[in-house]
C-alpha cells in the first residue's frame, strides 16, 4: 500500500509510514485490493456477454421458421380427424331400415300365433331388413340380419301353427 500523506510505499505489516510516520491505512488495506479484482471481473463479464449476444441472435431465425411450419401440419391433422369421425356416424344415421326391420321382425315373431295377421309386419320386416342389408357403407348390418331372421321365423312359425290347426281339424 501507499501512504496517504506522502505517497511512499508502506510494506504489509507496517503500522506507520517509514517516511513521514503517518498511520498506515489499515482499513483501506482491505478496500484497496477489492477494486483491484473489480476491473479484472468486468472484462470477463463483457467477454461473457459478447458471445451470448450472437447466441440469442442465432435462435431467432430458428424460431421464425418454426411458427410457420406448425401451421401447415395443424390443418393437416384436423382434416383426417374430421374424416375419421364423420364416416362412422353417417352409416348409423342412414340405416334406419335395419332398425325398422328388426322391430317388425320382433313383432312378427312375438305375434306369430296370429298366423295371417303377422304376415303384414313379417313382410315389412323382411323388406326393411333386406334394404338395410343392401345399404352401401351402412352400419347396423347385425340388426338387419336379426330383423330378417325374426321376420322369416315369425312367418314360418305362423304357417306351422296354421298347418297344425288344419291337420288337427282334418
Ligand atoms: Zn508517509
Amino acid at each position: 500500500m501507499y501512504c496517504e500523506q506522502c505517497g511512499s510505499l508502506i510494506e504489509n505489516g507496517e503500522a506507520f509510514c517509514s517516511n513521514c510516520g503517518a498511520p498506515a491505512p489499515a482499513s483501506k488495506a482491505a478496500s484497496e485490493p477489492a477494486p483491484a479484482p473489480g476491473p479484472v471481473v468486468q472484462p470477463i463479464m463483457q467477454a461473457d456477454i459478447q458471445p451470448i449476444k450472437p447466441a440469442y441472435e442465432q435462435p431467432q431465425p430458428v424460431y421464425q421458421p418454426q411458427p410457420a411450419q406448425p401451421l401447415y401440419p395443424q390443418p393437416a391433422y384436423q382434416q383426417p380427424a374430421y374424416q375419421s369421425v364423420i364416416t362412422p356416424f353417417e352409416p348409423q344415421k342412414n340405416n334406419v331400415f335395419a332398425v325398422l326391420g328388426l322391430i317388425f321382425g320382433i313383432i312378427t315373431a312375438v305375434f306369430s300365433w296370429l298366423i295371417l295377421f303377422n304376415m303384414v309386419p313379417g313382410i315389412a320386416g323382411i323388406v326393411l331388413s333386406v334394404i338395410g342389408l343392401t345399404q352401401k357403407n351402412a352400419g347396423k348390418k347385425g340388426m338387419a340380419t336379426a330383423g330378417l331372421i325374426t321376420s322369416i321365423a315369425g312367418i314360418t312359425i305362423g304357417f306351422m301353427i296354421l298347418g297344425i290347426a288344419v291337420m288337427s281339424d282334418s
